[in-house]
């Protein structure tokens, strides 16, 4: 049996509605499906009135980023209630702060000469979300750099000159918010917080302390000689395992629907503890 805990659709930065997210899922045979978009719960009644009635089980999830250093801390609920008012006001900040971040990033590039407005790069977003990446191509449309990654090196990574960094919460009250919203706080991608083996441990006690309850093992960005590394911690830790491909559709290419590697299923025991 197929399935997969972690799935993007266009309502975050993926490319299927989550109705043809669902589609596609069915054609791939997929039996457990959840969406996770990021900082939004927008795509979630659509996804489970779609697929109430069909050949799947759709779980209903989320995926914040918090704050971090190094890498990336992202933390998802699973099974998520998307009526909870405070997670809502909470996400809603989250995603003004996105926006204001821009402007920001705008007014610092021009007062370095460099000549780009809100709507050349809102006019290059296909969706909602507007983020760096359609920055970096409205220098780039305008010849002030020769690639987008030039665009992020000189300016926009972090660190950069016109680096701003946005409003997110850190990940205790990440995890807090998620179990107060009634879902299950899973740690998505444990490799992405490029921690030693040391210090991840001591940040999975941690947040363990404040209810994380799993962490997700099969994942396409841990390599196979390290999932016993991240399966030995989730033992110590009593954390449930989950496995999912981060499915982006067209914007990520190499993930595949209910695999964490090309030839890989995402184990069917992941499953457990959401259904
Ligand atoms: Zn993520
Ligand atoms: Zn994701």
């Amino acid at each position: 049996m197929l399935i997969d805990l972690h799935a993007h659709s266009s309502a975050s930065d993926g490319s299927l509605s989550p109705e043809e997210l669902i589609d596609y899922a069915i054609e791939k045979e997929i039996k457990i499906l959840a969406l996770c978009d990021h900082d939004t719960t927008g795509g979630l009644s659509r996804f489970i009135a779609y697929g109430a009635g069909k050949d799947i089980n759709t779980i209903s999830g989320l995926e914040i980023s918090a704050t971090w250093e190094k890498g990336n801390c992202h933390i998802m609920g699973l099974g998520i209630s998307s009526d909870y008012a405070p997670l809502e006001s909470i996400l809603q900040k989250i995603r003004d702060s996105r926006d204001n971040r821009n402007l920001h990033i705008i007014e610092k590039l021009n007062s370095f000469g460099i000549d780009i407005t809100i709507d050349q790069v809102e006019s290059l977003a296909g969706g909602d979300v507007i983020a760096r990446p359609h920055i970096a191509r409205a220098m780039l449309n305008k010849g002030h750099v020769s690639s987008v990654q030039e665009a992020f090196d000189k300016y926009l990574a972090k660190g950069a000159p016109a680096y701003v960094d946005r409003y997110r919460l850190d990940p205790e009250n990440a995890v807090q918010l998620l179990l107060e919203a009634r879902s299950l706080p899973v740690l998505a991608h444990p490799s992405q917080l490029r921690l030693s083996t040391e210090e991840l441990d001591n940040f999975v006690e941690k947040v363990k302390c404040m209810g994380l309850a799993g962490m997700e093992i099969y994942t396409p960005y841990t390599p196979d000689d390290e999932l016993p590394l991240y399966i030995n911690i989730a033992e110590k830790y009593n954390l449930f395992i989950t496995g999912g491909s981060d499915f982006h559709g067209e914007s990520k290419p190499n993930h595949f629907l209910g695999y964490y590697r090309k030839d890989k299923p995402i184990p069917e025991s992941c499953a457990i503890a959401v259904i």
